[in-house]
Order: structure tokens, then sequence, then C-alpha cells
């Protein structure tokens, strides 16, 4: 029998419940078994492995509801933050390094921050595909990261096929360019996408990820402006058949409610629903712009939101209404979608992003306390995972999956012992607080640092692989989306 006790000085075991001091987690073949005082679960189970200590707060691992698995950032690639569609137009020249590794890095990143779970987000390396297999080949990359980094992962590679440089359709943009800028629109938009060549994959994929115990598939598609009708029904069909859920972006920005406005006076989500892409399973990015009658169908249909605190202020989008999503009983979960506050990574920093950026936001629901952000990162994370029910709690049952904090080292040089420990959570803790990770009972990361992956080495090879794709840059390429991207921004949103 394979056992693990998990002690702290406290064992904070779900998002609002009484924590328990001088505690133990015993884990057993991968699941919690019990949870009691550690000094009698220490003599009742003298042969299982231990981790966590007396100076220690453990807690459930936390959730990345939406990632895109760029261990190099936007910023490091030469890319700084600007508001949301001028960067997207000049993200047609981010380069592509190797994705195993970036992907690889990304999530030793997560995980160090006490990640256990993760929704990666991938977007399309090459495009422009000659069949299902160079597309599987690519995402096989991807998850061959995925197995080796140890992580739990929701794996959403997304689909898009109109609208590459703006959100109205590419002929009609092409045609409101001069000359030279049209031809090279067109020879980049000209080849006609085919999305059976990613419905095939996906299913494909399915297949062979069906009984994984760490990852499952998404369906995805980029976004409603980027998704054709014939997309949306392909995917809505596959959903169905396949009983897989689904994950896209959504409404991140005002323009993109713009568009919604234009092309379906207000009710693109009510037209997704009735596409069969949102329901119960599905995950919408974002949601900045949600109306009041958006919320009530996402609530209605029970489908889910991906917060992304950080991304959408750095991206200048502004403050989702979380507030008021949480008060109508919408599922959210918090992402960092490649965008974290110090560019690092630390999903301890995003939880508290989310709770500061909320005090801010202008509604009149209660605002969210410690544990109610906690929740989010924790439960609401597993939801949009696939894993409700097994993944958020240190409870019987639950997979065992969990983060322990140094408590001296989040406290500092003193913190008031009336101070709840959620709210000590949310207020001060950090990857650099992070000892160690479990992950189904797996002591993934000792001391901070992970114990099955080279990390000094690993940074060398992601560093090399950088290096090159700079190296290579095309800088035609960038010159031609500079010169485009004043045009694209004065494209009108409409259909
Ligand atoms: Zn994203």
């Amino acid at each position: 029998m394979d056992e693990l006790l998990i002690e702290g000085a406290a064992v904070l075991p779900a998002a609002g419940a009484e924590p328990l001091e001088g505690a133990a987690v015993l884990v057993r073949d991968g699941r919690v078994a019990e949870l009691g005082p550690a000094d009698e679960l220490r003599r009742s189970h003298p042969e299982a492995g231990r981790a966590g200590g007396a100076d220690c707060l453990v807690m459930p691992g936390l959730v990345n509801a939406h990632q895109h698995a760029e261990g190099v950032s936007t910023a490091q690639l030469g890319f700084p933050d600007e508001p949301f569609e001028p960067w997207m137009v000049l993200m047609h020249s981010l380069p592509t390094v190797d994705p195993y590794l970036t992907t690889f890095y990304k999530s030793m990143l997560m995980l160090t921050s006490g990640v256990t779970t993760h929704v990666h987000s991938h977007f399309p390396a090459k495009g422009g595909y000659e069949g299902s297999e160079a597309y599987l080949d690519e995402l096989e990359h991807s998850l061959q990261a995925h197995r080796e980094a140890g992580l739990r992962t929701a794996f959403a590679p997304y689909w898009r096929d109109r609208g590459r440089f703006t959100y109205d359709d590419d002929d009609r943009f092409a045609a409101a360019l001069p000359g030279d800028l049209a031809g090279e629109v067109r020879r980049l938009t000209g080849a006609p996408i085919s999305n059976a060549i990613y419905i095939e994959a996906i299913t494909e994929l399915a297949r062979r990820l069906d009984g994984d115990p760490l990852i499952g598939v998404q369906l995805s598609i980029a976004a409603p402006q980027w998704a054709s009708d014939d997309l949306l029904d392909a995917i809505g069909a596959a959903a169905s058949d396949l009983g897989l859920r689904i994950h896209m972006h959504a409404l991140e920005s005002r323009r993109q409610r713009d568009w919604g406005d234009a092309a379906h006076g207000g009710r693109e989500l009510h037209h997704l629903a009735e596409r069969g892409v949102l329901g119960e399973g599905t995950t919408i990015a974002h949601g900045v712009y949600l109306r009041d009658a958006d919320i009530d169908l996402l609530a209605e249909l029970r489908a889910m939101v991906a917060h992304n605190c950080s991304s959408n202020l750095r991206l200048a989008c502004g403050i989702a209404p979380v507030r008021r999503l949480v008060a109508r009983g919408v599922t959210v979960g918090l992402g960092s979608d490649d965008m974290a506050v110090d560019d690092d990574e630390d999903m301890l920093a995003e939880v508290r992003m989310a709770h500061v950026a909320q005090r801010i936001w202008d509604g009149p629901e209660p605002p969210l306390g410690a544990g109610d952000v906690l929740r989010l990162a924790w439960e609401g994370g597993a939801r949009i995972a696939g894993l409700e029910g097994s993944v958020g709690r240190l409870e019987p049952g639950y997979l065992a999956d969990a983060v322990v904090l140094d408590l001296a080292a989040v406290r500092g040089v003193f913190a008031s012992p009336r101070l709840a420990y959620e709210d000590l959570v949310v207020a001060r803790a950090g990857r650099g607080h992070v000892r160690e990770v479990v992950v189904g009972g797996r002591v993934l990361v000792r001391d901070g640092a992970p114990v099955h992956v080279d990390m000094d080495a690993l940074a060398a090879e992601v560093a090399e692989a950088a290096r090159a794709v700079e190296a290579g840059r095309d800088p035609a390429r960038q010159a031609f989306l500079e010169r485009l991207r004043p045009w694209a921004l004065r494209h009108p949103p409409a259909l």
C-alpha cells in the first residue's frame, strides 16, 4: 500500500472550511484517505512517506483554468504589453519557440508556484496543415511535455477559420487595403482552412487519451469572432458525439463586444448556444464585457468563466464582472493566460490580483473574501478542467493534489494569530513560499524545486531555443504587420 503523510501546523482542507491545527493528510494510492491529528496519524502509519512539517501550511493544489503553455513570454520575445487589438495584430509575427520545451518549462513554472492542474489552451503553431496527422504531430509535442511534467492537464487545442487580422471577413478587409498590403493579406489568408482536420485530430486525441490518469482533452475555438458557423456546428456536433467539454476566449475586449453587437445584435452567446457550443460543459475565458443578459444565459446553461485578471489589466481590457458572476452562481476559475502580473506565472500572486481587482469593480454585489477567491482557484478551476468532485479539496476520496507552504516565510517578521489562514495566504503568499507540491500523492516539488526535472538544464535548453528563434526572425514580416496595423485598427468590426 502506497501511503504519504502530509503534515502541517495547519491543514486548510477547502475554501471556507475550518482549518485543522496540528493536522495531517493521509494519502493512500493517490487519494486523500483521512485527515486527522498529525501525531496520531504518524503513530498509526509509521511506514508512510513524509511531506510537510510542523512549520507548514497544507492546502489543495491550485488550478490554472486558462493558460497557453508559453514558457517564454510575449514580453520576453520582444512584444511589450499594449491594448488588446494593436497587440494582437503583431502576434502574427510571434515566433514559435520549440513547443515541447516551452510547454515543459511553463509547466514547471506553474508547478513550482503551487499549480497541480491546468487548462492548456493550445494555439496552432503552424497552421496550413495538409492533414490531421501533421497537426496531431504538433499536438503530441505538447502532450509529451505534459506527460513528463506530471501536472493534471485539460488539453484544449483551439481552431479558428475566419478574421485573421480583424474581426471582419478576410476578403472584405483585403478589399479595403492598398494594393501591396491587400496582396500580402490575400496570400496569407488565401488557403482554405479545413475544419475537418481539426475534428479528426481531436477525435483521434480523445481516443488516445481515453483513460489517461492525468491528461484529458477538450474541444476549442479561439473565440466567437474567429469562428464561422461551419466551425461552430462541427464543434457542437463533436462535443455531443464525443462527450467533450469546450473551451474558448470570448468578450475579452470592448471591440469584441462591438463585433458581437454588429454581427449578432449583442446575442453572440445565444448564437453559440443555438449552435450547440455553449452549455454545461463550456468555459469562456475572459468575459470582461459580459452583460447581465449574458450572465443570465451562462447561469441558466451552467456554463463557466475562466477569469484572467492580470491579462485583462496588462492588455487594457478591463475588469471582469466576477462578483456578479459569483453572485448569480456561475462557476468561475482563475487563469494566468501567460500574462501573470510579474510575468512569472506565480499563481498565488494571480489569486491576490483577482482579489484586489474585484474590490474596485463597480457593482452592488458583495465583495469577495479570501475564501471566495481561493474557491475560484480550487473548485472553480477544477470544474473547468473537468475534475469537479475530484480536485480542489483535501477531503477523503479527493485526488491528493496539495501545496505545502512555508508558514513562517509567508508570515514574515510577524503575522497576528488572529489573521485567518485564508486571509494570510491571499494577502502574502507567493512562489517563494512554496516548499512542496504533491500531485496524486507524488511529491513533485521539494524545497521549492522539482524533484523529477533538472530545472537548470531545462532552462538552458529553453534559452537556447529562444535565442535561435530570435536569430531566425523575419524582420520583413514584422514590418508588414506594423504597416498593416493602422489599417486593421481602423477596419470596422462589423460583419
Ligand atoms: Zn488566452
